[in-house]
């Protein structure tokens, strides 16, 4: 067979007749390449065989030996079978036993050479071994499955764990000693990864000499070389789509000179800091470029990522360019517009706000302004792109909070044959290896710091129980003049119950807990103006008690409330946690996040909490929370970008992940993409990657 065995369908490989090939097609292995790209999960070291005289109780050992003696039992219990066999070899004996495996008696039988693997126990009759497996030598020649590290595969479908290890050890061994490689070797030998044949062999038959903890956590040479290669090529298509259309021009491109600089400086209430500046000049210098940005602005709650945002608006607009500036909730909108309308207040430019309750006159009367170029800067809801408005001369799009749809808005953008600059804006903090996965075409700017003067938040993990403790903290702080929030969990399941108990909740804490407090309730099905006075009674203080579901949890902000309560926070996952806890520790003041729960909790949600209290700081909470959840979840239920991956996990091997993303990056943007990468990019691509939908 030539190279083209791996494109070769299993079909054709010695033993797989159109019956097998059937079974393994529904398991989704069709040709040589995909069984081969299937790695084992786990290794496990027999090429050493131990004497039976030296096992010892709670080994997990391989032994080889001639079978003794065998026979089948049968218990009173009726159809209960155990099968019997002893063991031996030069330095003694040991029995085996297997529970209802009757069909042993025909392979098992008395004289045949034997390897039996498994863990020893110890009862009262001795040492033995409980269900081992077994593997007579005669039909092992080729050591399949003993005397040596034997790979374990994920049983799919009806293809057993045994019989793959036989394909593969046949489709090896029919695979021509060269094959060719995508992987410019240039990579390969400076990053020091295996060749390709070599690499397939050893991931799946390592050699004996190879160390088994290596090989399990998936860090030998031949299993690094596997996992790069499918992100590198993953990455590779990620490159060459940025570089693709790196070429497409904006129609305006910003100016920026010492009069735009003064303007942006007149506007701002503070200093900004190192992390703003920084992300600021990143921002502009983009803008400034003749193609559009695309840029994903990252920084913890409470950052300040406003103020860069609207710094980058000042500049599209001093050029004569409106800006539009959309946030997922209409009460963010409207904290938005509020603040940018404050500081631009003292500027010449007209600032409006367009949501989905905006009445259909005052709608169309905005559209007129917008079209003619009048509205410099729009304030709205993510609807904003997709509604039927033309803009006079669209420079740039904040998209707020929304990392992962902004990706579509971009495309609806583009639809409507509009390239203004895109700046998404999150303060979910994104792993780093997500980052790269999900919006490796983004470019990342960074607020790493903090506005001074913030006072970390103390975190309280506490039972239900403890409510009492909470209120008497609770009514400190409100004697002092601060505010609270009482948020409750909505489980979409069980929407009417969770409404339910956080309207009790209100009515219970106004009526009998803090009589002389405003208690209110706030949650997503009340109507936009009946939220809009809530919030802003909150904000301007005459609410002190917020019981809130979690429509609260991006972006508001409001300085005097110092006491966050996540009631049933178990239920919560990490990164909504950090988002809530972000609401206080906003003023001068010492503020308090308490995470009550409801027992029994489950071990993951024990470890949220944990980790909760014992950092701040939302990159590493990112960084758990993907941990925990797999990559698969971390998103929630939102659409995620996220690859099918063959080989490669996000989570164990992100380290692998940076390498891949930045020899691609470096070697599309270098030299461009010829050969058989271009055509893989090309042709195969899709095929391979195709973007899994979650939710
Ligand atoms: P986020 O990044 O979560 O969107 P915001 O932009 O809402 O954060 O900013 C949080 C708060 O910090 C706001 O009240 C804002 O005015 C304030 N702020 C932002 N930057 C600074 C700074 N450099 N110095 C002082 N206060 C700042
Ligand atoms: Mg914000």
């Amino acid at each position: 067979m030539s190279s083209d065995i791996l494109t070769t369908p299993l079909q054709f490989l010695k033993g797989v007749g159109p019956r097998k090939a059937a079974d393994l097609k529904r398991a989704g292995l069709v040709t040589v390449e995909d069984l081969l790209y299937r790695l084992p999960f786990r290794y496990e070291d027999r090429s050493h065989m131990q004497p039976i005289a030296s096992l010892r109780p709670g080994m997990r050992a391989a032994v080889l030996g001639d079978i003794k003696s065998a026979h089948l039992a049968v218990t009173r219990r009726r159809g209960f079978k155990i099968f019997h066999a002893v063991v031996g070899d030069t330095s003694g004996a040991i029995r085996c036993t297997w529970m209802n495996q009757p069909f042993l008696t025909d392979i098992l039988r008395p004289h045949l050479a034997v390897v039996i693997f498994g863990d020893v126990k110890l009862d009262s009759t001795g040492l033995h071994f409980m269900n081992p497996e077994y593997e007579l030598v005669s039909d092992d020649l080729e050591g399949v499955r003993t005397a040596r590290i034997v790979p374990f595969y994920e049983k799919t479908g009806t293809v057993t764990p045994n019989m793959q290890r036989r394909l593969v050890w046949g489709a090896l061994d029919q695979l021509p000693s060269a094959i060719p490689d995508l992987l410019p070797a240039e990579i390969r030998t400076r990053l020091h990864l295996a060749a390709r044949r070599a690499a397939l062999e050893e991931a799946h038959f390592p050699p004996n000499e190879a160390n088994v903890e290596e090989l399990n956590a998936f860090r030998t040479r031949a299993q690094r070389r596997m996992i790069f290669e499918e992100f590198f090529l993953f990455q590779i298509g990620h490159a060459w789509r940025r570089h693709a259309t790196s070429t497409e021009l904006k129609p305006y491109v910003p100016k920026v000179d010492d009069r735009i600089r003064a303007a942006a400086a007149k506007i701002l209430p503070f200093k900004l800091t190192p992390g703003q500046r920084q992300a600021v000049k990143e921002i502009v210098d983009d803008m400034r470029l003749p193609k559009p940005m695309h840029r994903l602005l990252q920084g913890d709650v409470g950052a300040g990522k406003t103020i860069v945002a609207l710094l980058a608006a000042i500049v599209a607009m001093e050029n004569g360019l409106q800006a539009a500036f959309m946030a997922p909730t209409e009460i963010l909108a409207a904290q938005h517009y509020g603040n940018i309308a404050r500081l631009l207040s003292q500027s010449r430019f007209r600032v409006d706000m367009l949501t989905g309750s905006t009445p259909g006159l005052k709608k169309h009367t905005l559209y007129a302004h917008i079209e003619r170029g009048t509205t410099n800067l729009i304030v709205g809801t993510h609807a904003l792109v997709q509604e039927a408005i033309t803009f006079h001369k669209l420079g740039l799009v904040v998209i707020d909070e929304q990392h992962r749809f902004g990706v579509a808005q971009r495309a609806a953008l583009r639809a409507k044959g509009l390239r203004p600059d895109v700046l998404l804006m999150t303060a979910t903090p994104i792993p780093r290896t997500l980052a790269l996965t999900d919006y490796s075409e983004l470019d990342v700017s960074k607020i790493p710091d903090m506005p001074p003067g913030r006072k970390p938040v103390r975190t309280w993990v506490k039972p239900e129980s403890r409510r009492d403790e909470i209120y008497q903290l609770i009514r400190e702080q409100l004697d002092a003049g601060r505010q609270t929030y009482i948020i409750y969990p909505l489980v979409e399941e069980s929407e009417k119950i969770d409404l339910k108990s956080a309207t009790e909740m209100a009515d219970h804490l106004q009526a009998e807990v803090f009589p002389a407090y405003r208690v209110a309730l706030l949650h997503g099905r009340m109507k936009q103006d009946a939220k809009d006075r809530v919030m802003h009674a909150f904000a301007a203080g005459q609410i002190h008690i917020l019981v809130s579901t979690t429509v609260v949890e991006v972006g508001v902000d409001v300085a005097n409330a110092s006491v966050m309560v996540v009631e049933h926070a178990e239920r919560f996952g990490l990164s909504q946690l950090h988002q809530l806890r972000g609401r206080v520790g906003r003023g001068e003041w010492e503020s308090h996040c308490i995470l009550l729960y409801q027992a029994p909790w489950t071990d993951d949600a024990r470890e949220r909490l944990k980790a909760m209290s014992s950092t701040s700081d939302g990159f590493a909470i990112a960084e758990r929370d993907l941990e925990l959840r797999g990559p698969g979840d971390f998103f929630g239920t939102r659409q995620s970008g996220l690859p099918k991956l063959r080989t490669g996990d996000l989570v164990r091997d992100r380290d692998i992940m940076e390498d891949a993303h930045r020899e691609a990056r470096t070697l599309v943007d270098g030299r461009g993409l010829s050969g058989d990468l271009l055509e893989f990019v090309q042709r195969r691509w899709q095929d391979q990657f195709g973007l899994i939908e979650v939710g």
